[in-house]
Formats: C-alpha cells, sequence, structure tokens
C-alpha cells in the first residue's frame, strides 16, 4: 500500500507533534522549518499544560482530551520535558472559584477550593494568601526550550524527514494543493499540506485566497537564574504567572499590551518584585533572559483546527498551543487519514462562524 504523504509547514510544538502523530499512522511525512527558535512562539512559552483557565465547557473538555493525551506521553516516554506538579489559581472570590472547582469536577478533573489557611500550608513561604485559590492537582508545565526540540527529534526518528527551509508560497493547481516553493526556489511537491506556521499561517495561507481570521498579541516569558528555594507548583495570579524548573530557575510571564522593547527590564523588575512580595524569602532574583514573542490568537480566542481552502490544504493555529499540541495533532491524523471525528474537531473548523462565541481572554 502506497503511504499517505504529508508536508507540514512550520514545526514549532503544533508541527511537531502533528509530525510524530502523523508518522505513527504510517504517513510519509516531510517538515519544513526555518529552526530559528526566536521566530517560535513556542521557544517563548510558559508552557503551562492545563484545563482550568476556560469556563467554556466544550473548549474544557477539549483541553483535558489532550491533557491526558500529554500524561500518556510523559507515561511512555519519562524523559519528556514535561512535568505534572498541580497548577493553584489565586484568586479574591471564594464563590467564583467554588462555581469554577464545581465546573472543573463536573469535567472529571479534580481542582479542589482551599483557603488562605490550606494555601499557607502548601506554600510555607507565602505572605499575604488571598482568600481562596484553586487547586488544579492534574496539571504542569513543558519545558518551553527544550519540549519543541524534544518532539522534533521524536519525529526524525520516527521517520519524518525534517527539513530546514522557508516556505515562501504554497502552490496550488485547478484548486487543489500540488506543493511548496522555498526561498532559494527550491520546489517541493505533495498533494497534502498542513500549515502549522504559528503567526505566519494567515500570511500563507492569504496567498492561498483564504482568509484566516488569526490575530496576534504580544507576550513575554523571563527566566531568572536558578535559586535555592523551592515553589513546587504553577501558579496563576492576576498580576504574574511562573513556576519554577528542575535547575531551579523560575519562569514568568505577563502579558503585554503593545509595550516597548524598551520596558522590557522595567517589566522584569516588575515581576522579580510581585515575586518577592509573595515569597519575601526567596534568595535575590536574576533575571538572565527575556523573550518576547507574539501568540497566535484566533479572532474568538478557539482553535482554528481543519481543511482550509484549496483541497489538500489544513491548517492548525491557536493560543494554549502547548496545552492543545497532542489533540490538535490527533484531530489532524483523523481528518487527513479519513476517520471519524472523535474529538469533535467540527467546532474548531477555520471556516466556522467565527461570532458565535467569545473566549474570555485567552490564556
Ligand atoms: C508569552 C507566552 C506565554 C504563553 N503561555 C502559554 C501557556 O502557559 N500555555 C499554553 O498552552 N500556551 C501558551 N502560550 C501559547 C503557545 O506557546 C502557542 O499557542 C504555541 O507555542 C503555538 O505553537 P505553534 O507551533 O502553532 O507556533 P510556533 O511555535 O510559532 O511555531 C511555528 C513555526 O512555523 C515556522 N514558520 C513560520 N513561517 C514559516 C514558513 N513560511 N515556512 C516554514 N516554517 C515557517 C516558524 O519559524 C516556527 O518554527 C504562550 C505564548 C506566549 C508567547
Amino acid at each position: 500500500m502506497t503511504k499517505q504523504k504529508v508536508m507540514i509547514i512550520g514545526g514549532g510544538i503544533i508541527g511537531a507533534t502533528t509530525a510524530c502523530r502523523l508518522a505513527a499512522a504510517s504517513a510519509d511525512v516531510t517538515l519544513i522549518d526555518p529552526m530559528d527558535e526566536n521566530a517560535r512562539a513556542s521557544a517563548g512559552s510558559l508552557a503551562w499544560l492545563n484545563v482550568s483557565s476556560t469556563a467554556d465547557p466544550d473548549y474544557a473538555r477539549l483541553r483535558l482530551a489532550s491533557l491526558r493525551l500529554w500524561h500518556q506521553l510523559l507515561k511512555a516516554h519519562p524523559e519528556c520535558p514535561v512535568r505534572f506538579s498541580g497548577a493553584l489559581l489565586f484568586g479574591e472570590d471564594r464563590d467564583a472559584i467554588s462555581a469554577h472547582s464545581k465546573f472543573m469536577g463536573g469535567l472529571g478533573w479534580p481542582a479542589l477550593v482551599l483557603d488562605a489557611n490550606e494555601l499557607s500550608k502548601m506554600l510555607p513561604g507565602l505572605v499575604n494568601a488571598p482568600d481562596a485559590a484553586l487547586f488544579a492537582t492534574h496539571e504542569g508545565a513543558a519545558h518551553p526550550n527544550r519540549i519543541t526540540a524534544w518532539m522534533l527529534d521524536r519525529a526524525r526518528s520516527s521517520g519524518v524527514n525534517v527539513f530546514q527551509g522557508h516556505v515562501r508560497a504554497l502552490r496550488i493547481k485547478g484548486g487543489a494543493v500540488c506543493g511548496a516553493e522555498l526561498r532559494g526556489g527550491d520546489r517541493i511537491s505533495t498533494d497534502t499540506a498542513v500549515i502549522s506556521a504559528g503567526n505566519e499561517s494567515r500570511t500563507l495561507l492569504a496567498e492561498a485566497g483564504v482568509d484566516l481570521p488569526l490575530d496576534r498579541s504580544p507576550g513575554i516569558l523571563m527566566r531568572t537564574a536558578p535559586v535555592k528555594y523551592r515553589i513546587p507548583y504553577v501558579i496563576a495570579t492576576p498580576r504574574l504567572d511562573f513556576w519554577q524548573d528542575i535547575s531551579g530557575a523560575i519562569l514568568m510571564s505577563s502579558s503585554l499590551s503593545k509595550t516597548p522593547e524598551r520596558a522590557d527590564g522595567l517589566i522584569a523588575e516588575q515581576a522579580v518584585s510581585v515575586l518577592t512580595d509573595m515569597f519575601p524569602g526567596i534568595p535575590e532574583l536574576k533575571v538572565t533572559r527575556i523573550a518576547r514573542r507574539d501568540r497566535p490568537i484566533p479572532a474568538d480566542g478557539f482553535p482554528l483546527v481543519g481543511k482550509a481552502g484549496p483541497k489538500g490544504l489544513w491548517v492548525a493555529a491557536t493560543h494554549s498551543g502547548m496545552t492543545l499540541a497532542p489533540v490538535i495533532a490527533e484531530a489532524l491524523a483523523d481528518q487527513i487519514l479519513g476517520c471519524p471525528d472523535r474529538l469533535g474537531m467540527a467546532a474548531y473548523r477555520p471556516d466556522r462562524n467565527i461570532n458565535a462565541k467569545q473566549e474570555r481572554a485567552a490564556l
């Protein structure tokens, strides 16, 4: 039997995970990416793997399906740079936190309501604990600087042809994809292509006559030098989200709305002061790395996954791509290989009525 040939354009977390999934289903996969970490949202992501940041039931179920796949992957590959330590969401409104805990419980995803006392026991160095917090016991984080490279290595060893290059344009003939032209003039032919080029997906699709409702929004990831102090959970607060990796470095993320790059130093100082106000016993924090990346944000906040325009063309673009990569890879493989829609992905078709509902600020 001839293998289905698939070309994947973009090797961030979504493209790399999709390549692995398609190769596991015996497809003949070529992945093209410039291999530049500075051009990847995935390398500047806080990479909190979560369900708890949404209150939309269908979307929460999709995130949950993905988290389950991450758990399975870690079980099969303990060296995968992902850890499930649990996540704490700080809040002041106990009723809202209780309601969210109930919502999560209804999905079959444990999330406990903690009061300030309980929280102080879990985080002994914490001062001014909030009135309430949600403890999402099964959530965690992926290491943003290692997870995509790990997934690309896995793709290579599953037989994927990982090719360093930059697609200049898709080639379309008679309403169907027939290949791609790279910068430098090389041509690769295919009758099935997946665009997983993050923020660049919109431009690539525009040239193929498809208007992808994808925006971008700036974000910043800060990393400190390792410290001898232990923050054992992912912590999400209204001002800052952070977690500590196994080296002791703390990763912190805050949203920016068009803050100029020259303000990066100031933003880092503010992040450090939020952290030291919460944990006064923490040793001096030195921010050693600041990464600015745009987040790909679908116009209604929900993933854009599925067929797009010409025959043989597929797209996957989303925020929360770290959380969602495994479920998106699964869904794309199902669709490309002609399997039934087990995951309810029809709701996330790129050509849906985008104004039907809006996700709260996408995390
Ligand atoms: C500050 C920040 C914090 C975040 N926090 C979280 C979080 O806590 N949890 C979470 O789940 N998500 C989070 N996200 C979102 C998440 O990181 C993204 O949704 C995800 O990384 C998108 O992955 P991707 O593979 O689609 O895109 P990318 O990682 O951007 O990869 C796209 C790839 O395509 C390549 N490419 C582009 N154009 C072309 C072309 N023409 N030809 C070939 N290749 C091309 C690029 O070079 C790149 O390697 C965060 C993002 C940011 C910026």
